[in-house]
């Protein structure tokens, strides 16, 4: 097609500006646009490029195109695989459209010279505004890092030709195409530079407003993102404590324990109502350990869970014999209880208490009774329990609060049927926190105790399928509102004899078998044992006796694997009488032995303390004086009566006595019961007391080898004593062969075994007539 030299192939660009003296590349793809850049190629490669007012419409047409376009020259064009041209232009100047010819294949037109008013010089003014847009450019820069260091250098250096500052800026600045259009069509550069200006303020505005935004959903998305960050780590902390997704899992946990027992309604009730409350809250919350805790305890307690019980008579006998000697009428007793407990309803089922001095095998006979019967075992001491939350549990609003010992015993016992232990119950308190002895009656009362309310756990708990047994040294310290609920089994304390064979049969195969050893190793012979028991402990029971056998295996251990030579042999070690201080050092045991000879003033009587029986000798001087009436060393209140007693007496039968009328004037008189004398003080001296006093006041001799027990009374009666089998025992041991005890005691005495009442001489007395005719020595024996 032939073209007038004003004539030019019209390219309509979308979304594009092309200035002078710049470069730009861009892709065509419509066909009159494909034809307008051959035609131009064809030719000198001129063409007219001109942006369209609408960059979406795909139509050219005249209303569609501004006023203003450019000259360019097509520099390069490059086919693409897609059918797509692109083609790079370089702009030579700007001129107006002028005619618009529409050929249908393609858009050619004529145009207008474009007039531009340049300045001749800068004037202060212009100069000004040059600056203050090259800071605007500056500060525009700094908001795009886009924009390369070389440009923006030029356009900051740039000082002489205010309308190419102002085409270069709007050349290289990233503004909307119609903004570009604007600079491109301002004739006056000065105009055109304020045109400059007047967009880079308003993009600066735009950019620090988006910068702001920016900013701000930054911070927020930071917060969003750390918590996030720390949400996933704690999720991580959890799973590496085990406590995997955190609380959810937990309460799944629990309920699942919770489907898999039989609790009562009332406790799946408020179990459900606190794993509710444990949803509600924050993991971290503070009360969820409490609830927690909460849950554990009552999750942990045995609900309707029994072990299967062995109602057999006959095998608890075998039990009870196996585990222990002698003990024959405790073993009668237990399984006689055992009987009752069977065919008597539970509400009448009596509740024994194992009375005895410590280590005679109270708490070994209960372990043997649940071993028999198929009961878990727990023991709960009750030594120093004062307080009746101890018993019952403190209330959940306490802090630390936790469920009493009833309910932890449980916890251990795992199951709903065990035999519990109520140790020491004698040793149990009382204060202003309220009376313990009132919550274990309902412990034990089986009219309430199927419905056992702990503080802690406040749901009502079924204790009526446990079988409760106590245990007390002696029956005065227990409460008196629970001995009346108790059927009291006495155990007394061992002769030596029992001892011995204890520690033969049964304590000396247990030390040997929990220090790994056998009979070969160890070999202990009946006379070591023999000196144990009367050189060594002084006890009612064995515990003693058990810790020296225990000690002794121990050494032979030691000796065995240091291959130590000990007495004469190596490893394997015997032990004898005569050797046995080898190993367990000097006798800690002194025996009181009697007199050799019958002494004025001195008389010896029997105590009895829950360490077993003992002697003890009271001394009484009398010297010429004033009547003062003294008595030292270990007396309590109960012996100063006794002594007043006596003196009464004494008195009162001065003729009798040979004495003068005013003797207790004329004479001071000093009692003294040695230091280390058995701890007790109890009525049971006063008959010692009375004799040593008329021995010392009449200067006659008591009998050394005999000994004597009875309360006396201020006319000279003597009452009855308790203990009656251990204190004939330390007489033996002593080597008294005469006793003196009250009359009253004869049916105690009947009861004895034979071989307690063997080789001693036992003298009963009504009166103190008859104690002083016995032990007084008139002539010496
Ligand atoms: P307690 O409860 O009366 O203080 P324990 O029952 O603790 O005494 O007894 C202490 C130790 O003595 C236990 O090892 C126990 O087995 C043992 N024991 C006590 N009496 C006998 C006995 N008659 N036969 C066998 N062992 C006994």
């Amino acid at each position: 097609m032939k073209k007038t030299p004003t004539e030019y192939p019209l390219l309509a660009l979308r979304g594009l500006v092309v200035f002078p003296k710049s470069s730009i590349s861009f892709d065509i793809a419509r066909p009159k646009s494909v034809t307008a850049l051959e035609t131009a190629l064809t030719n000198n490669k001129e063409i007219f490029a001109v942006s369209q007012l609408d960059a979406e419409n795909e139509e050219v047409s005249q209303s569609n195109l501004c006023k203003v376009g450019t000259i360019c020259k097509v520099t390069q064009v490059f086919r693409q695989p897609n059918g797509r041209i692109r083609v790079i232009v370089e702009g030579i100047k700007r001129a107006y459209l002028k005619e618009y010819i529409d050929s249908g294949e393609m858009v050619t037109c004529t145009i207008d010279e474009f007039e531009e008013f340049q300045v001749p010089r800068l004037s202060m003014e212009l100069t000004a505004l040059l600056r203050a847009t090259q800071e605007l450019f500056e500060e525009y820069a700094g908001y795009l890092a886009k924009l390369p260091a070389d440009v923006i250098f030029e356009i900051l250096t740039f000082s002489s030709n205010v309308g190419r500052l102002a085409d270069l800026i709007g050349i290289h600045s990233l503004i909307k195409y119609d903004e570009k259009q604007r600079i491109l069509e301002q004739p006056d550069e000065i105009q055109r530079l304020s045109v400059v200006n007047e967009i880079l303020s308003r993009e600066i505005e735009l950019l620090k407003m988006q910068k702001e935004i920016l900013e701000k959903v930054k911070t927020n998305m930071d917060k969003v993102q750390k918590d996030y960050y720390l949400r996933e780590q704690l999720k991580v902390i959890q799973e590496e404590l085990g406590e995997k997704d955190g609380l959810a899992q937990d309460v799944r946990e629990y309920r699942q324990r919770a489907e898999n027992m039989e609790l009562s309604e009332e406790a799946t009730k408020k179990l459900n109502k606190e794993l509710k409350r444990l949803e509600r809250i924050q993991a971290m919350a503070p009360e969820s350990g409490g609830i927690r805790d909460y849950v554990e305890h009552i999750l942990n307690v045995p609900w309707n869970k029994f072990t299967k019980e062995n109602k057999n008579l006959k095998n608890a006998r075998e039990v009870l014999d196996k585990d222990h000697y002698g003990l024959e009428k405790v073993k009668e007793r237990m399984v006689e209880f055992l009987a009752v407990c069977q065919t008597a309803p539970k509400q009448n089922a009596p509740i024994i208490c194992l009375v005895g001095p410590p280590g005679v095998g109270k708490t070994s006979i209960a372990k043997s009774v649940a071993k028999a019967l198929g009961r878990k075992y727990v023991r709960i001491s009750l030594g120093g329990v004062r307080d009746e939350a101890d018993i019952r549990g403190h209330r959940k609003t306490y802090i630390g609060a936790m469920p009493g010992r009833i309910l932890y015993a449980m916890q251990q016992a795992g199951y709903s049927n065990p035999l519990v232990l109520l140790d020491e119950i004698d040793k149990m308190g009382n204060d202003f926190k309220g009376n313990p002895a009132a919550a274990l009656l309902e412990v034990l009362d089986a009219e309430q105790n199927h419905a056992f309310r702990d503080h802690y756990l406040e749901v009502p708990y079924d204790l009526s399928n446990c079988m409760f047994l106590c245990t007390a040294n002696t029956t005065e310290g227990i409460p008196p509102a629970l001995i009346d609920r108790l059927e009291i089994i006495k155990l007394e304390s061992y002769t030596d004899n029992e001892k011995i064979n204890i520690a033969k049969k049964f304590l000396l195969p247990k030390q040997l078998e929990r220090h790994g050893i056998t009979k070969s190793d160890l070999k202990i012979k009946e006379s070591a044992i023999e000196a144990i028991v009367s050189d060594y402990t002084k006890e009612a029971g064995v515990r003693r006796l058990e810790r020296h056998l225990g000690e002794l295996c121990r050494k032979s251990v030691k000796a065995k694997l240091l291959n130590e030579v000990i007495g004469e042999k190596k490893k394997a070690v015997t032990i004898t009488s005569e050797n046995i201080e080898l190993f367990l050092g000097n006798k800690k045991v002194k025996a009181d032995k009697i007199f050799k000879e019958p002494q004025v003033g001195i008389c010896r009587g029997l105590a009895w303390t829950s360490l077993g029986g003992d002697t003890l000798s009271i001394e009484v001087n009398s010297m010429t004086g004033r009547g003062n009436f003294e008595l030292t060393g270990n007396v309590g209140d109960v012996m100063k009566e006794s002594a007043k007693a006596a003196m009464s007496y004494i008195r009162a039968n001065y003729e009798k006595f040979g004495l003068s009328q005013n003797f207790y004037r004329v004479n001071d008189i000093h009692i003294h019961i040695p230091e280390g004398a058995v701890p007790k003080d109890g009525p049971s001296a006063g008959i010692t007391i009375a004799t040593a006093m008329v021995s010392a006041l009449t200067n006659v001799p008591v009998k050394n080898n005999i000994a004597m027990t009875g309360e006396i009374t201020i006319r000279g009666r003597v009452l009855p004593i308790g203990g009656l089998k251990e204190k004939i025992l330390a007489a033996k041991k002593a080597g008294v062969v005469k006793v003196i005890i009250p009359n009253d005691n004869a049916d105690d005495l009947n009861e004895l075994d034979e071989y307690v009442k063997k080789d001693i001489e036992i003298i009963l007395a009504k009166d103190m007539d008859k104690v002083l005719d016995c032990s007084l020595a008139k002539t010496k024996e």
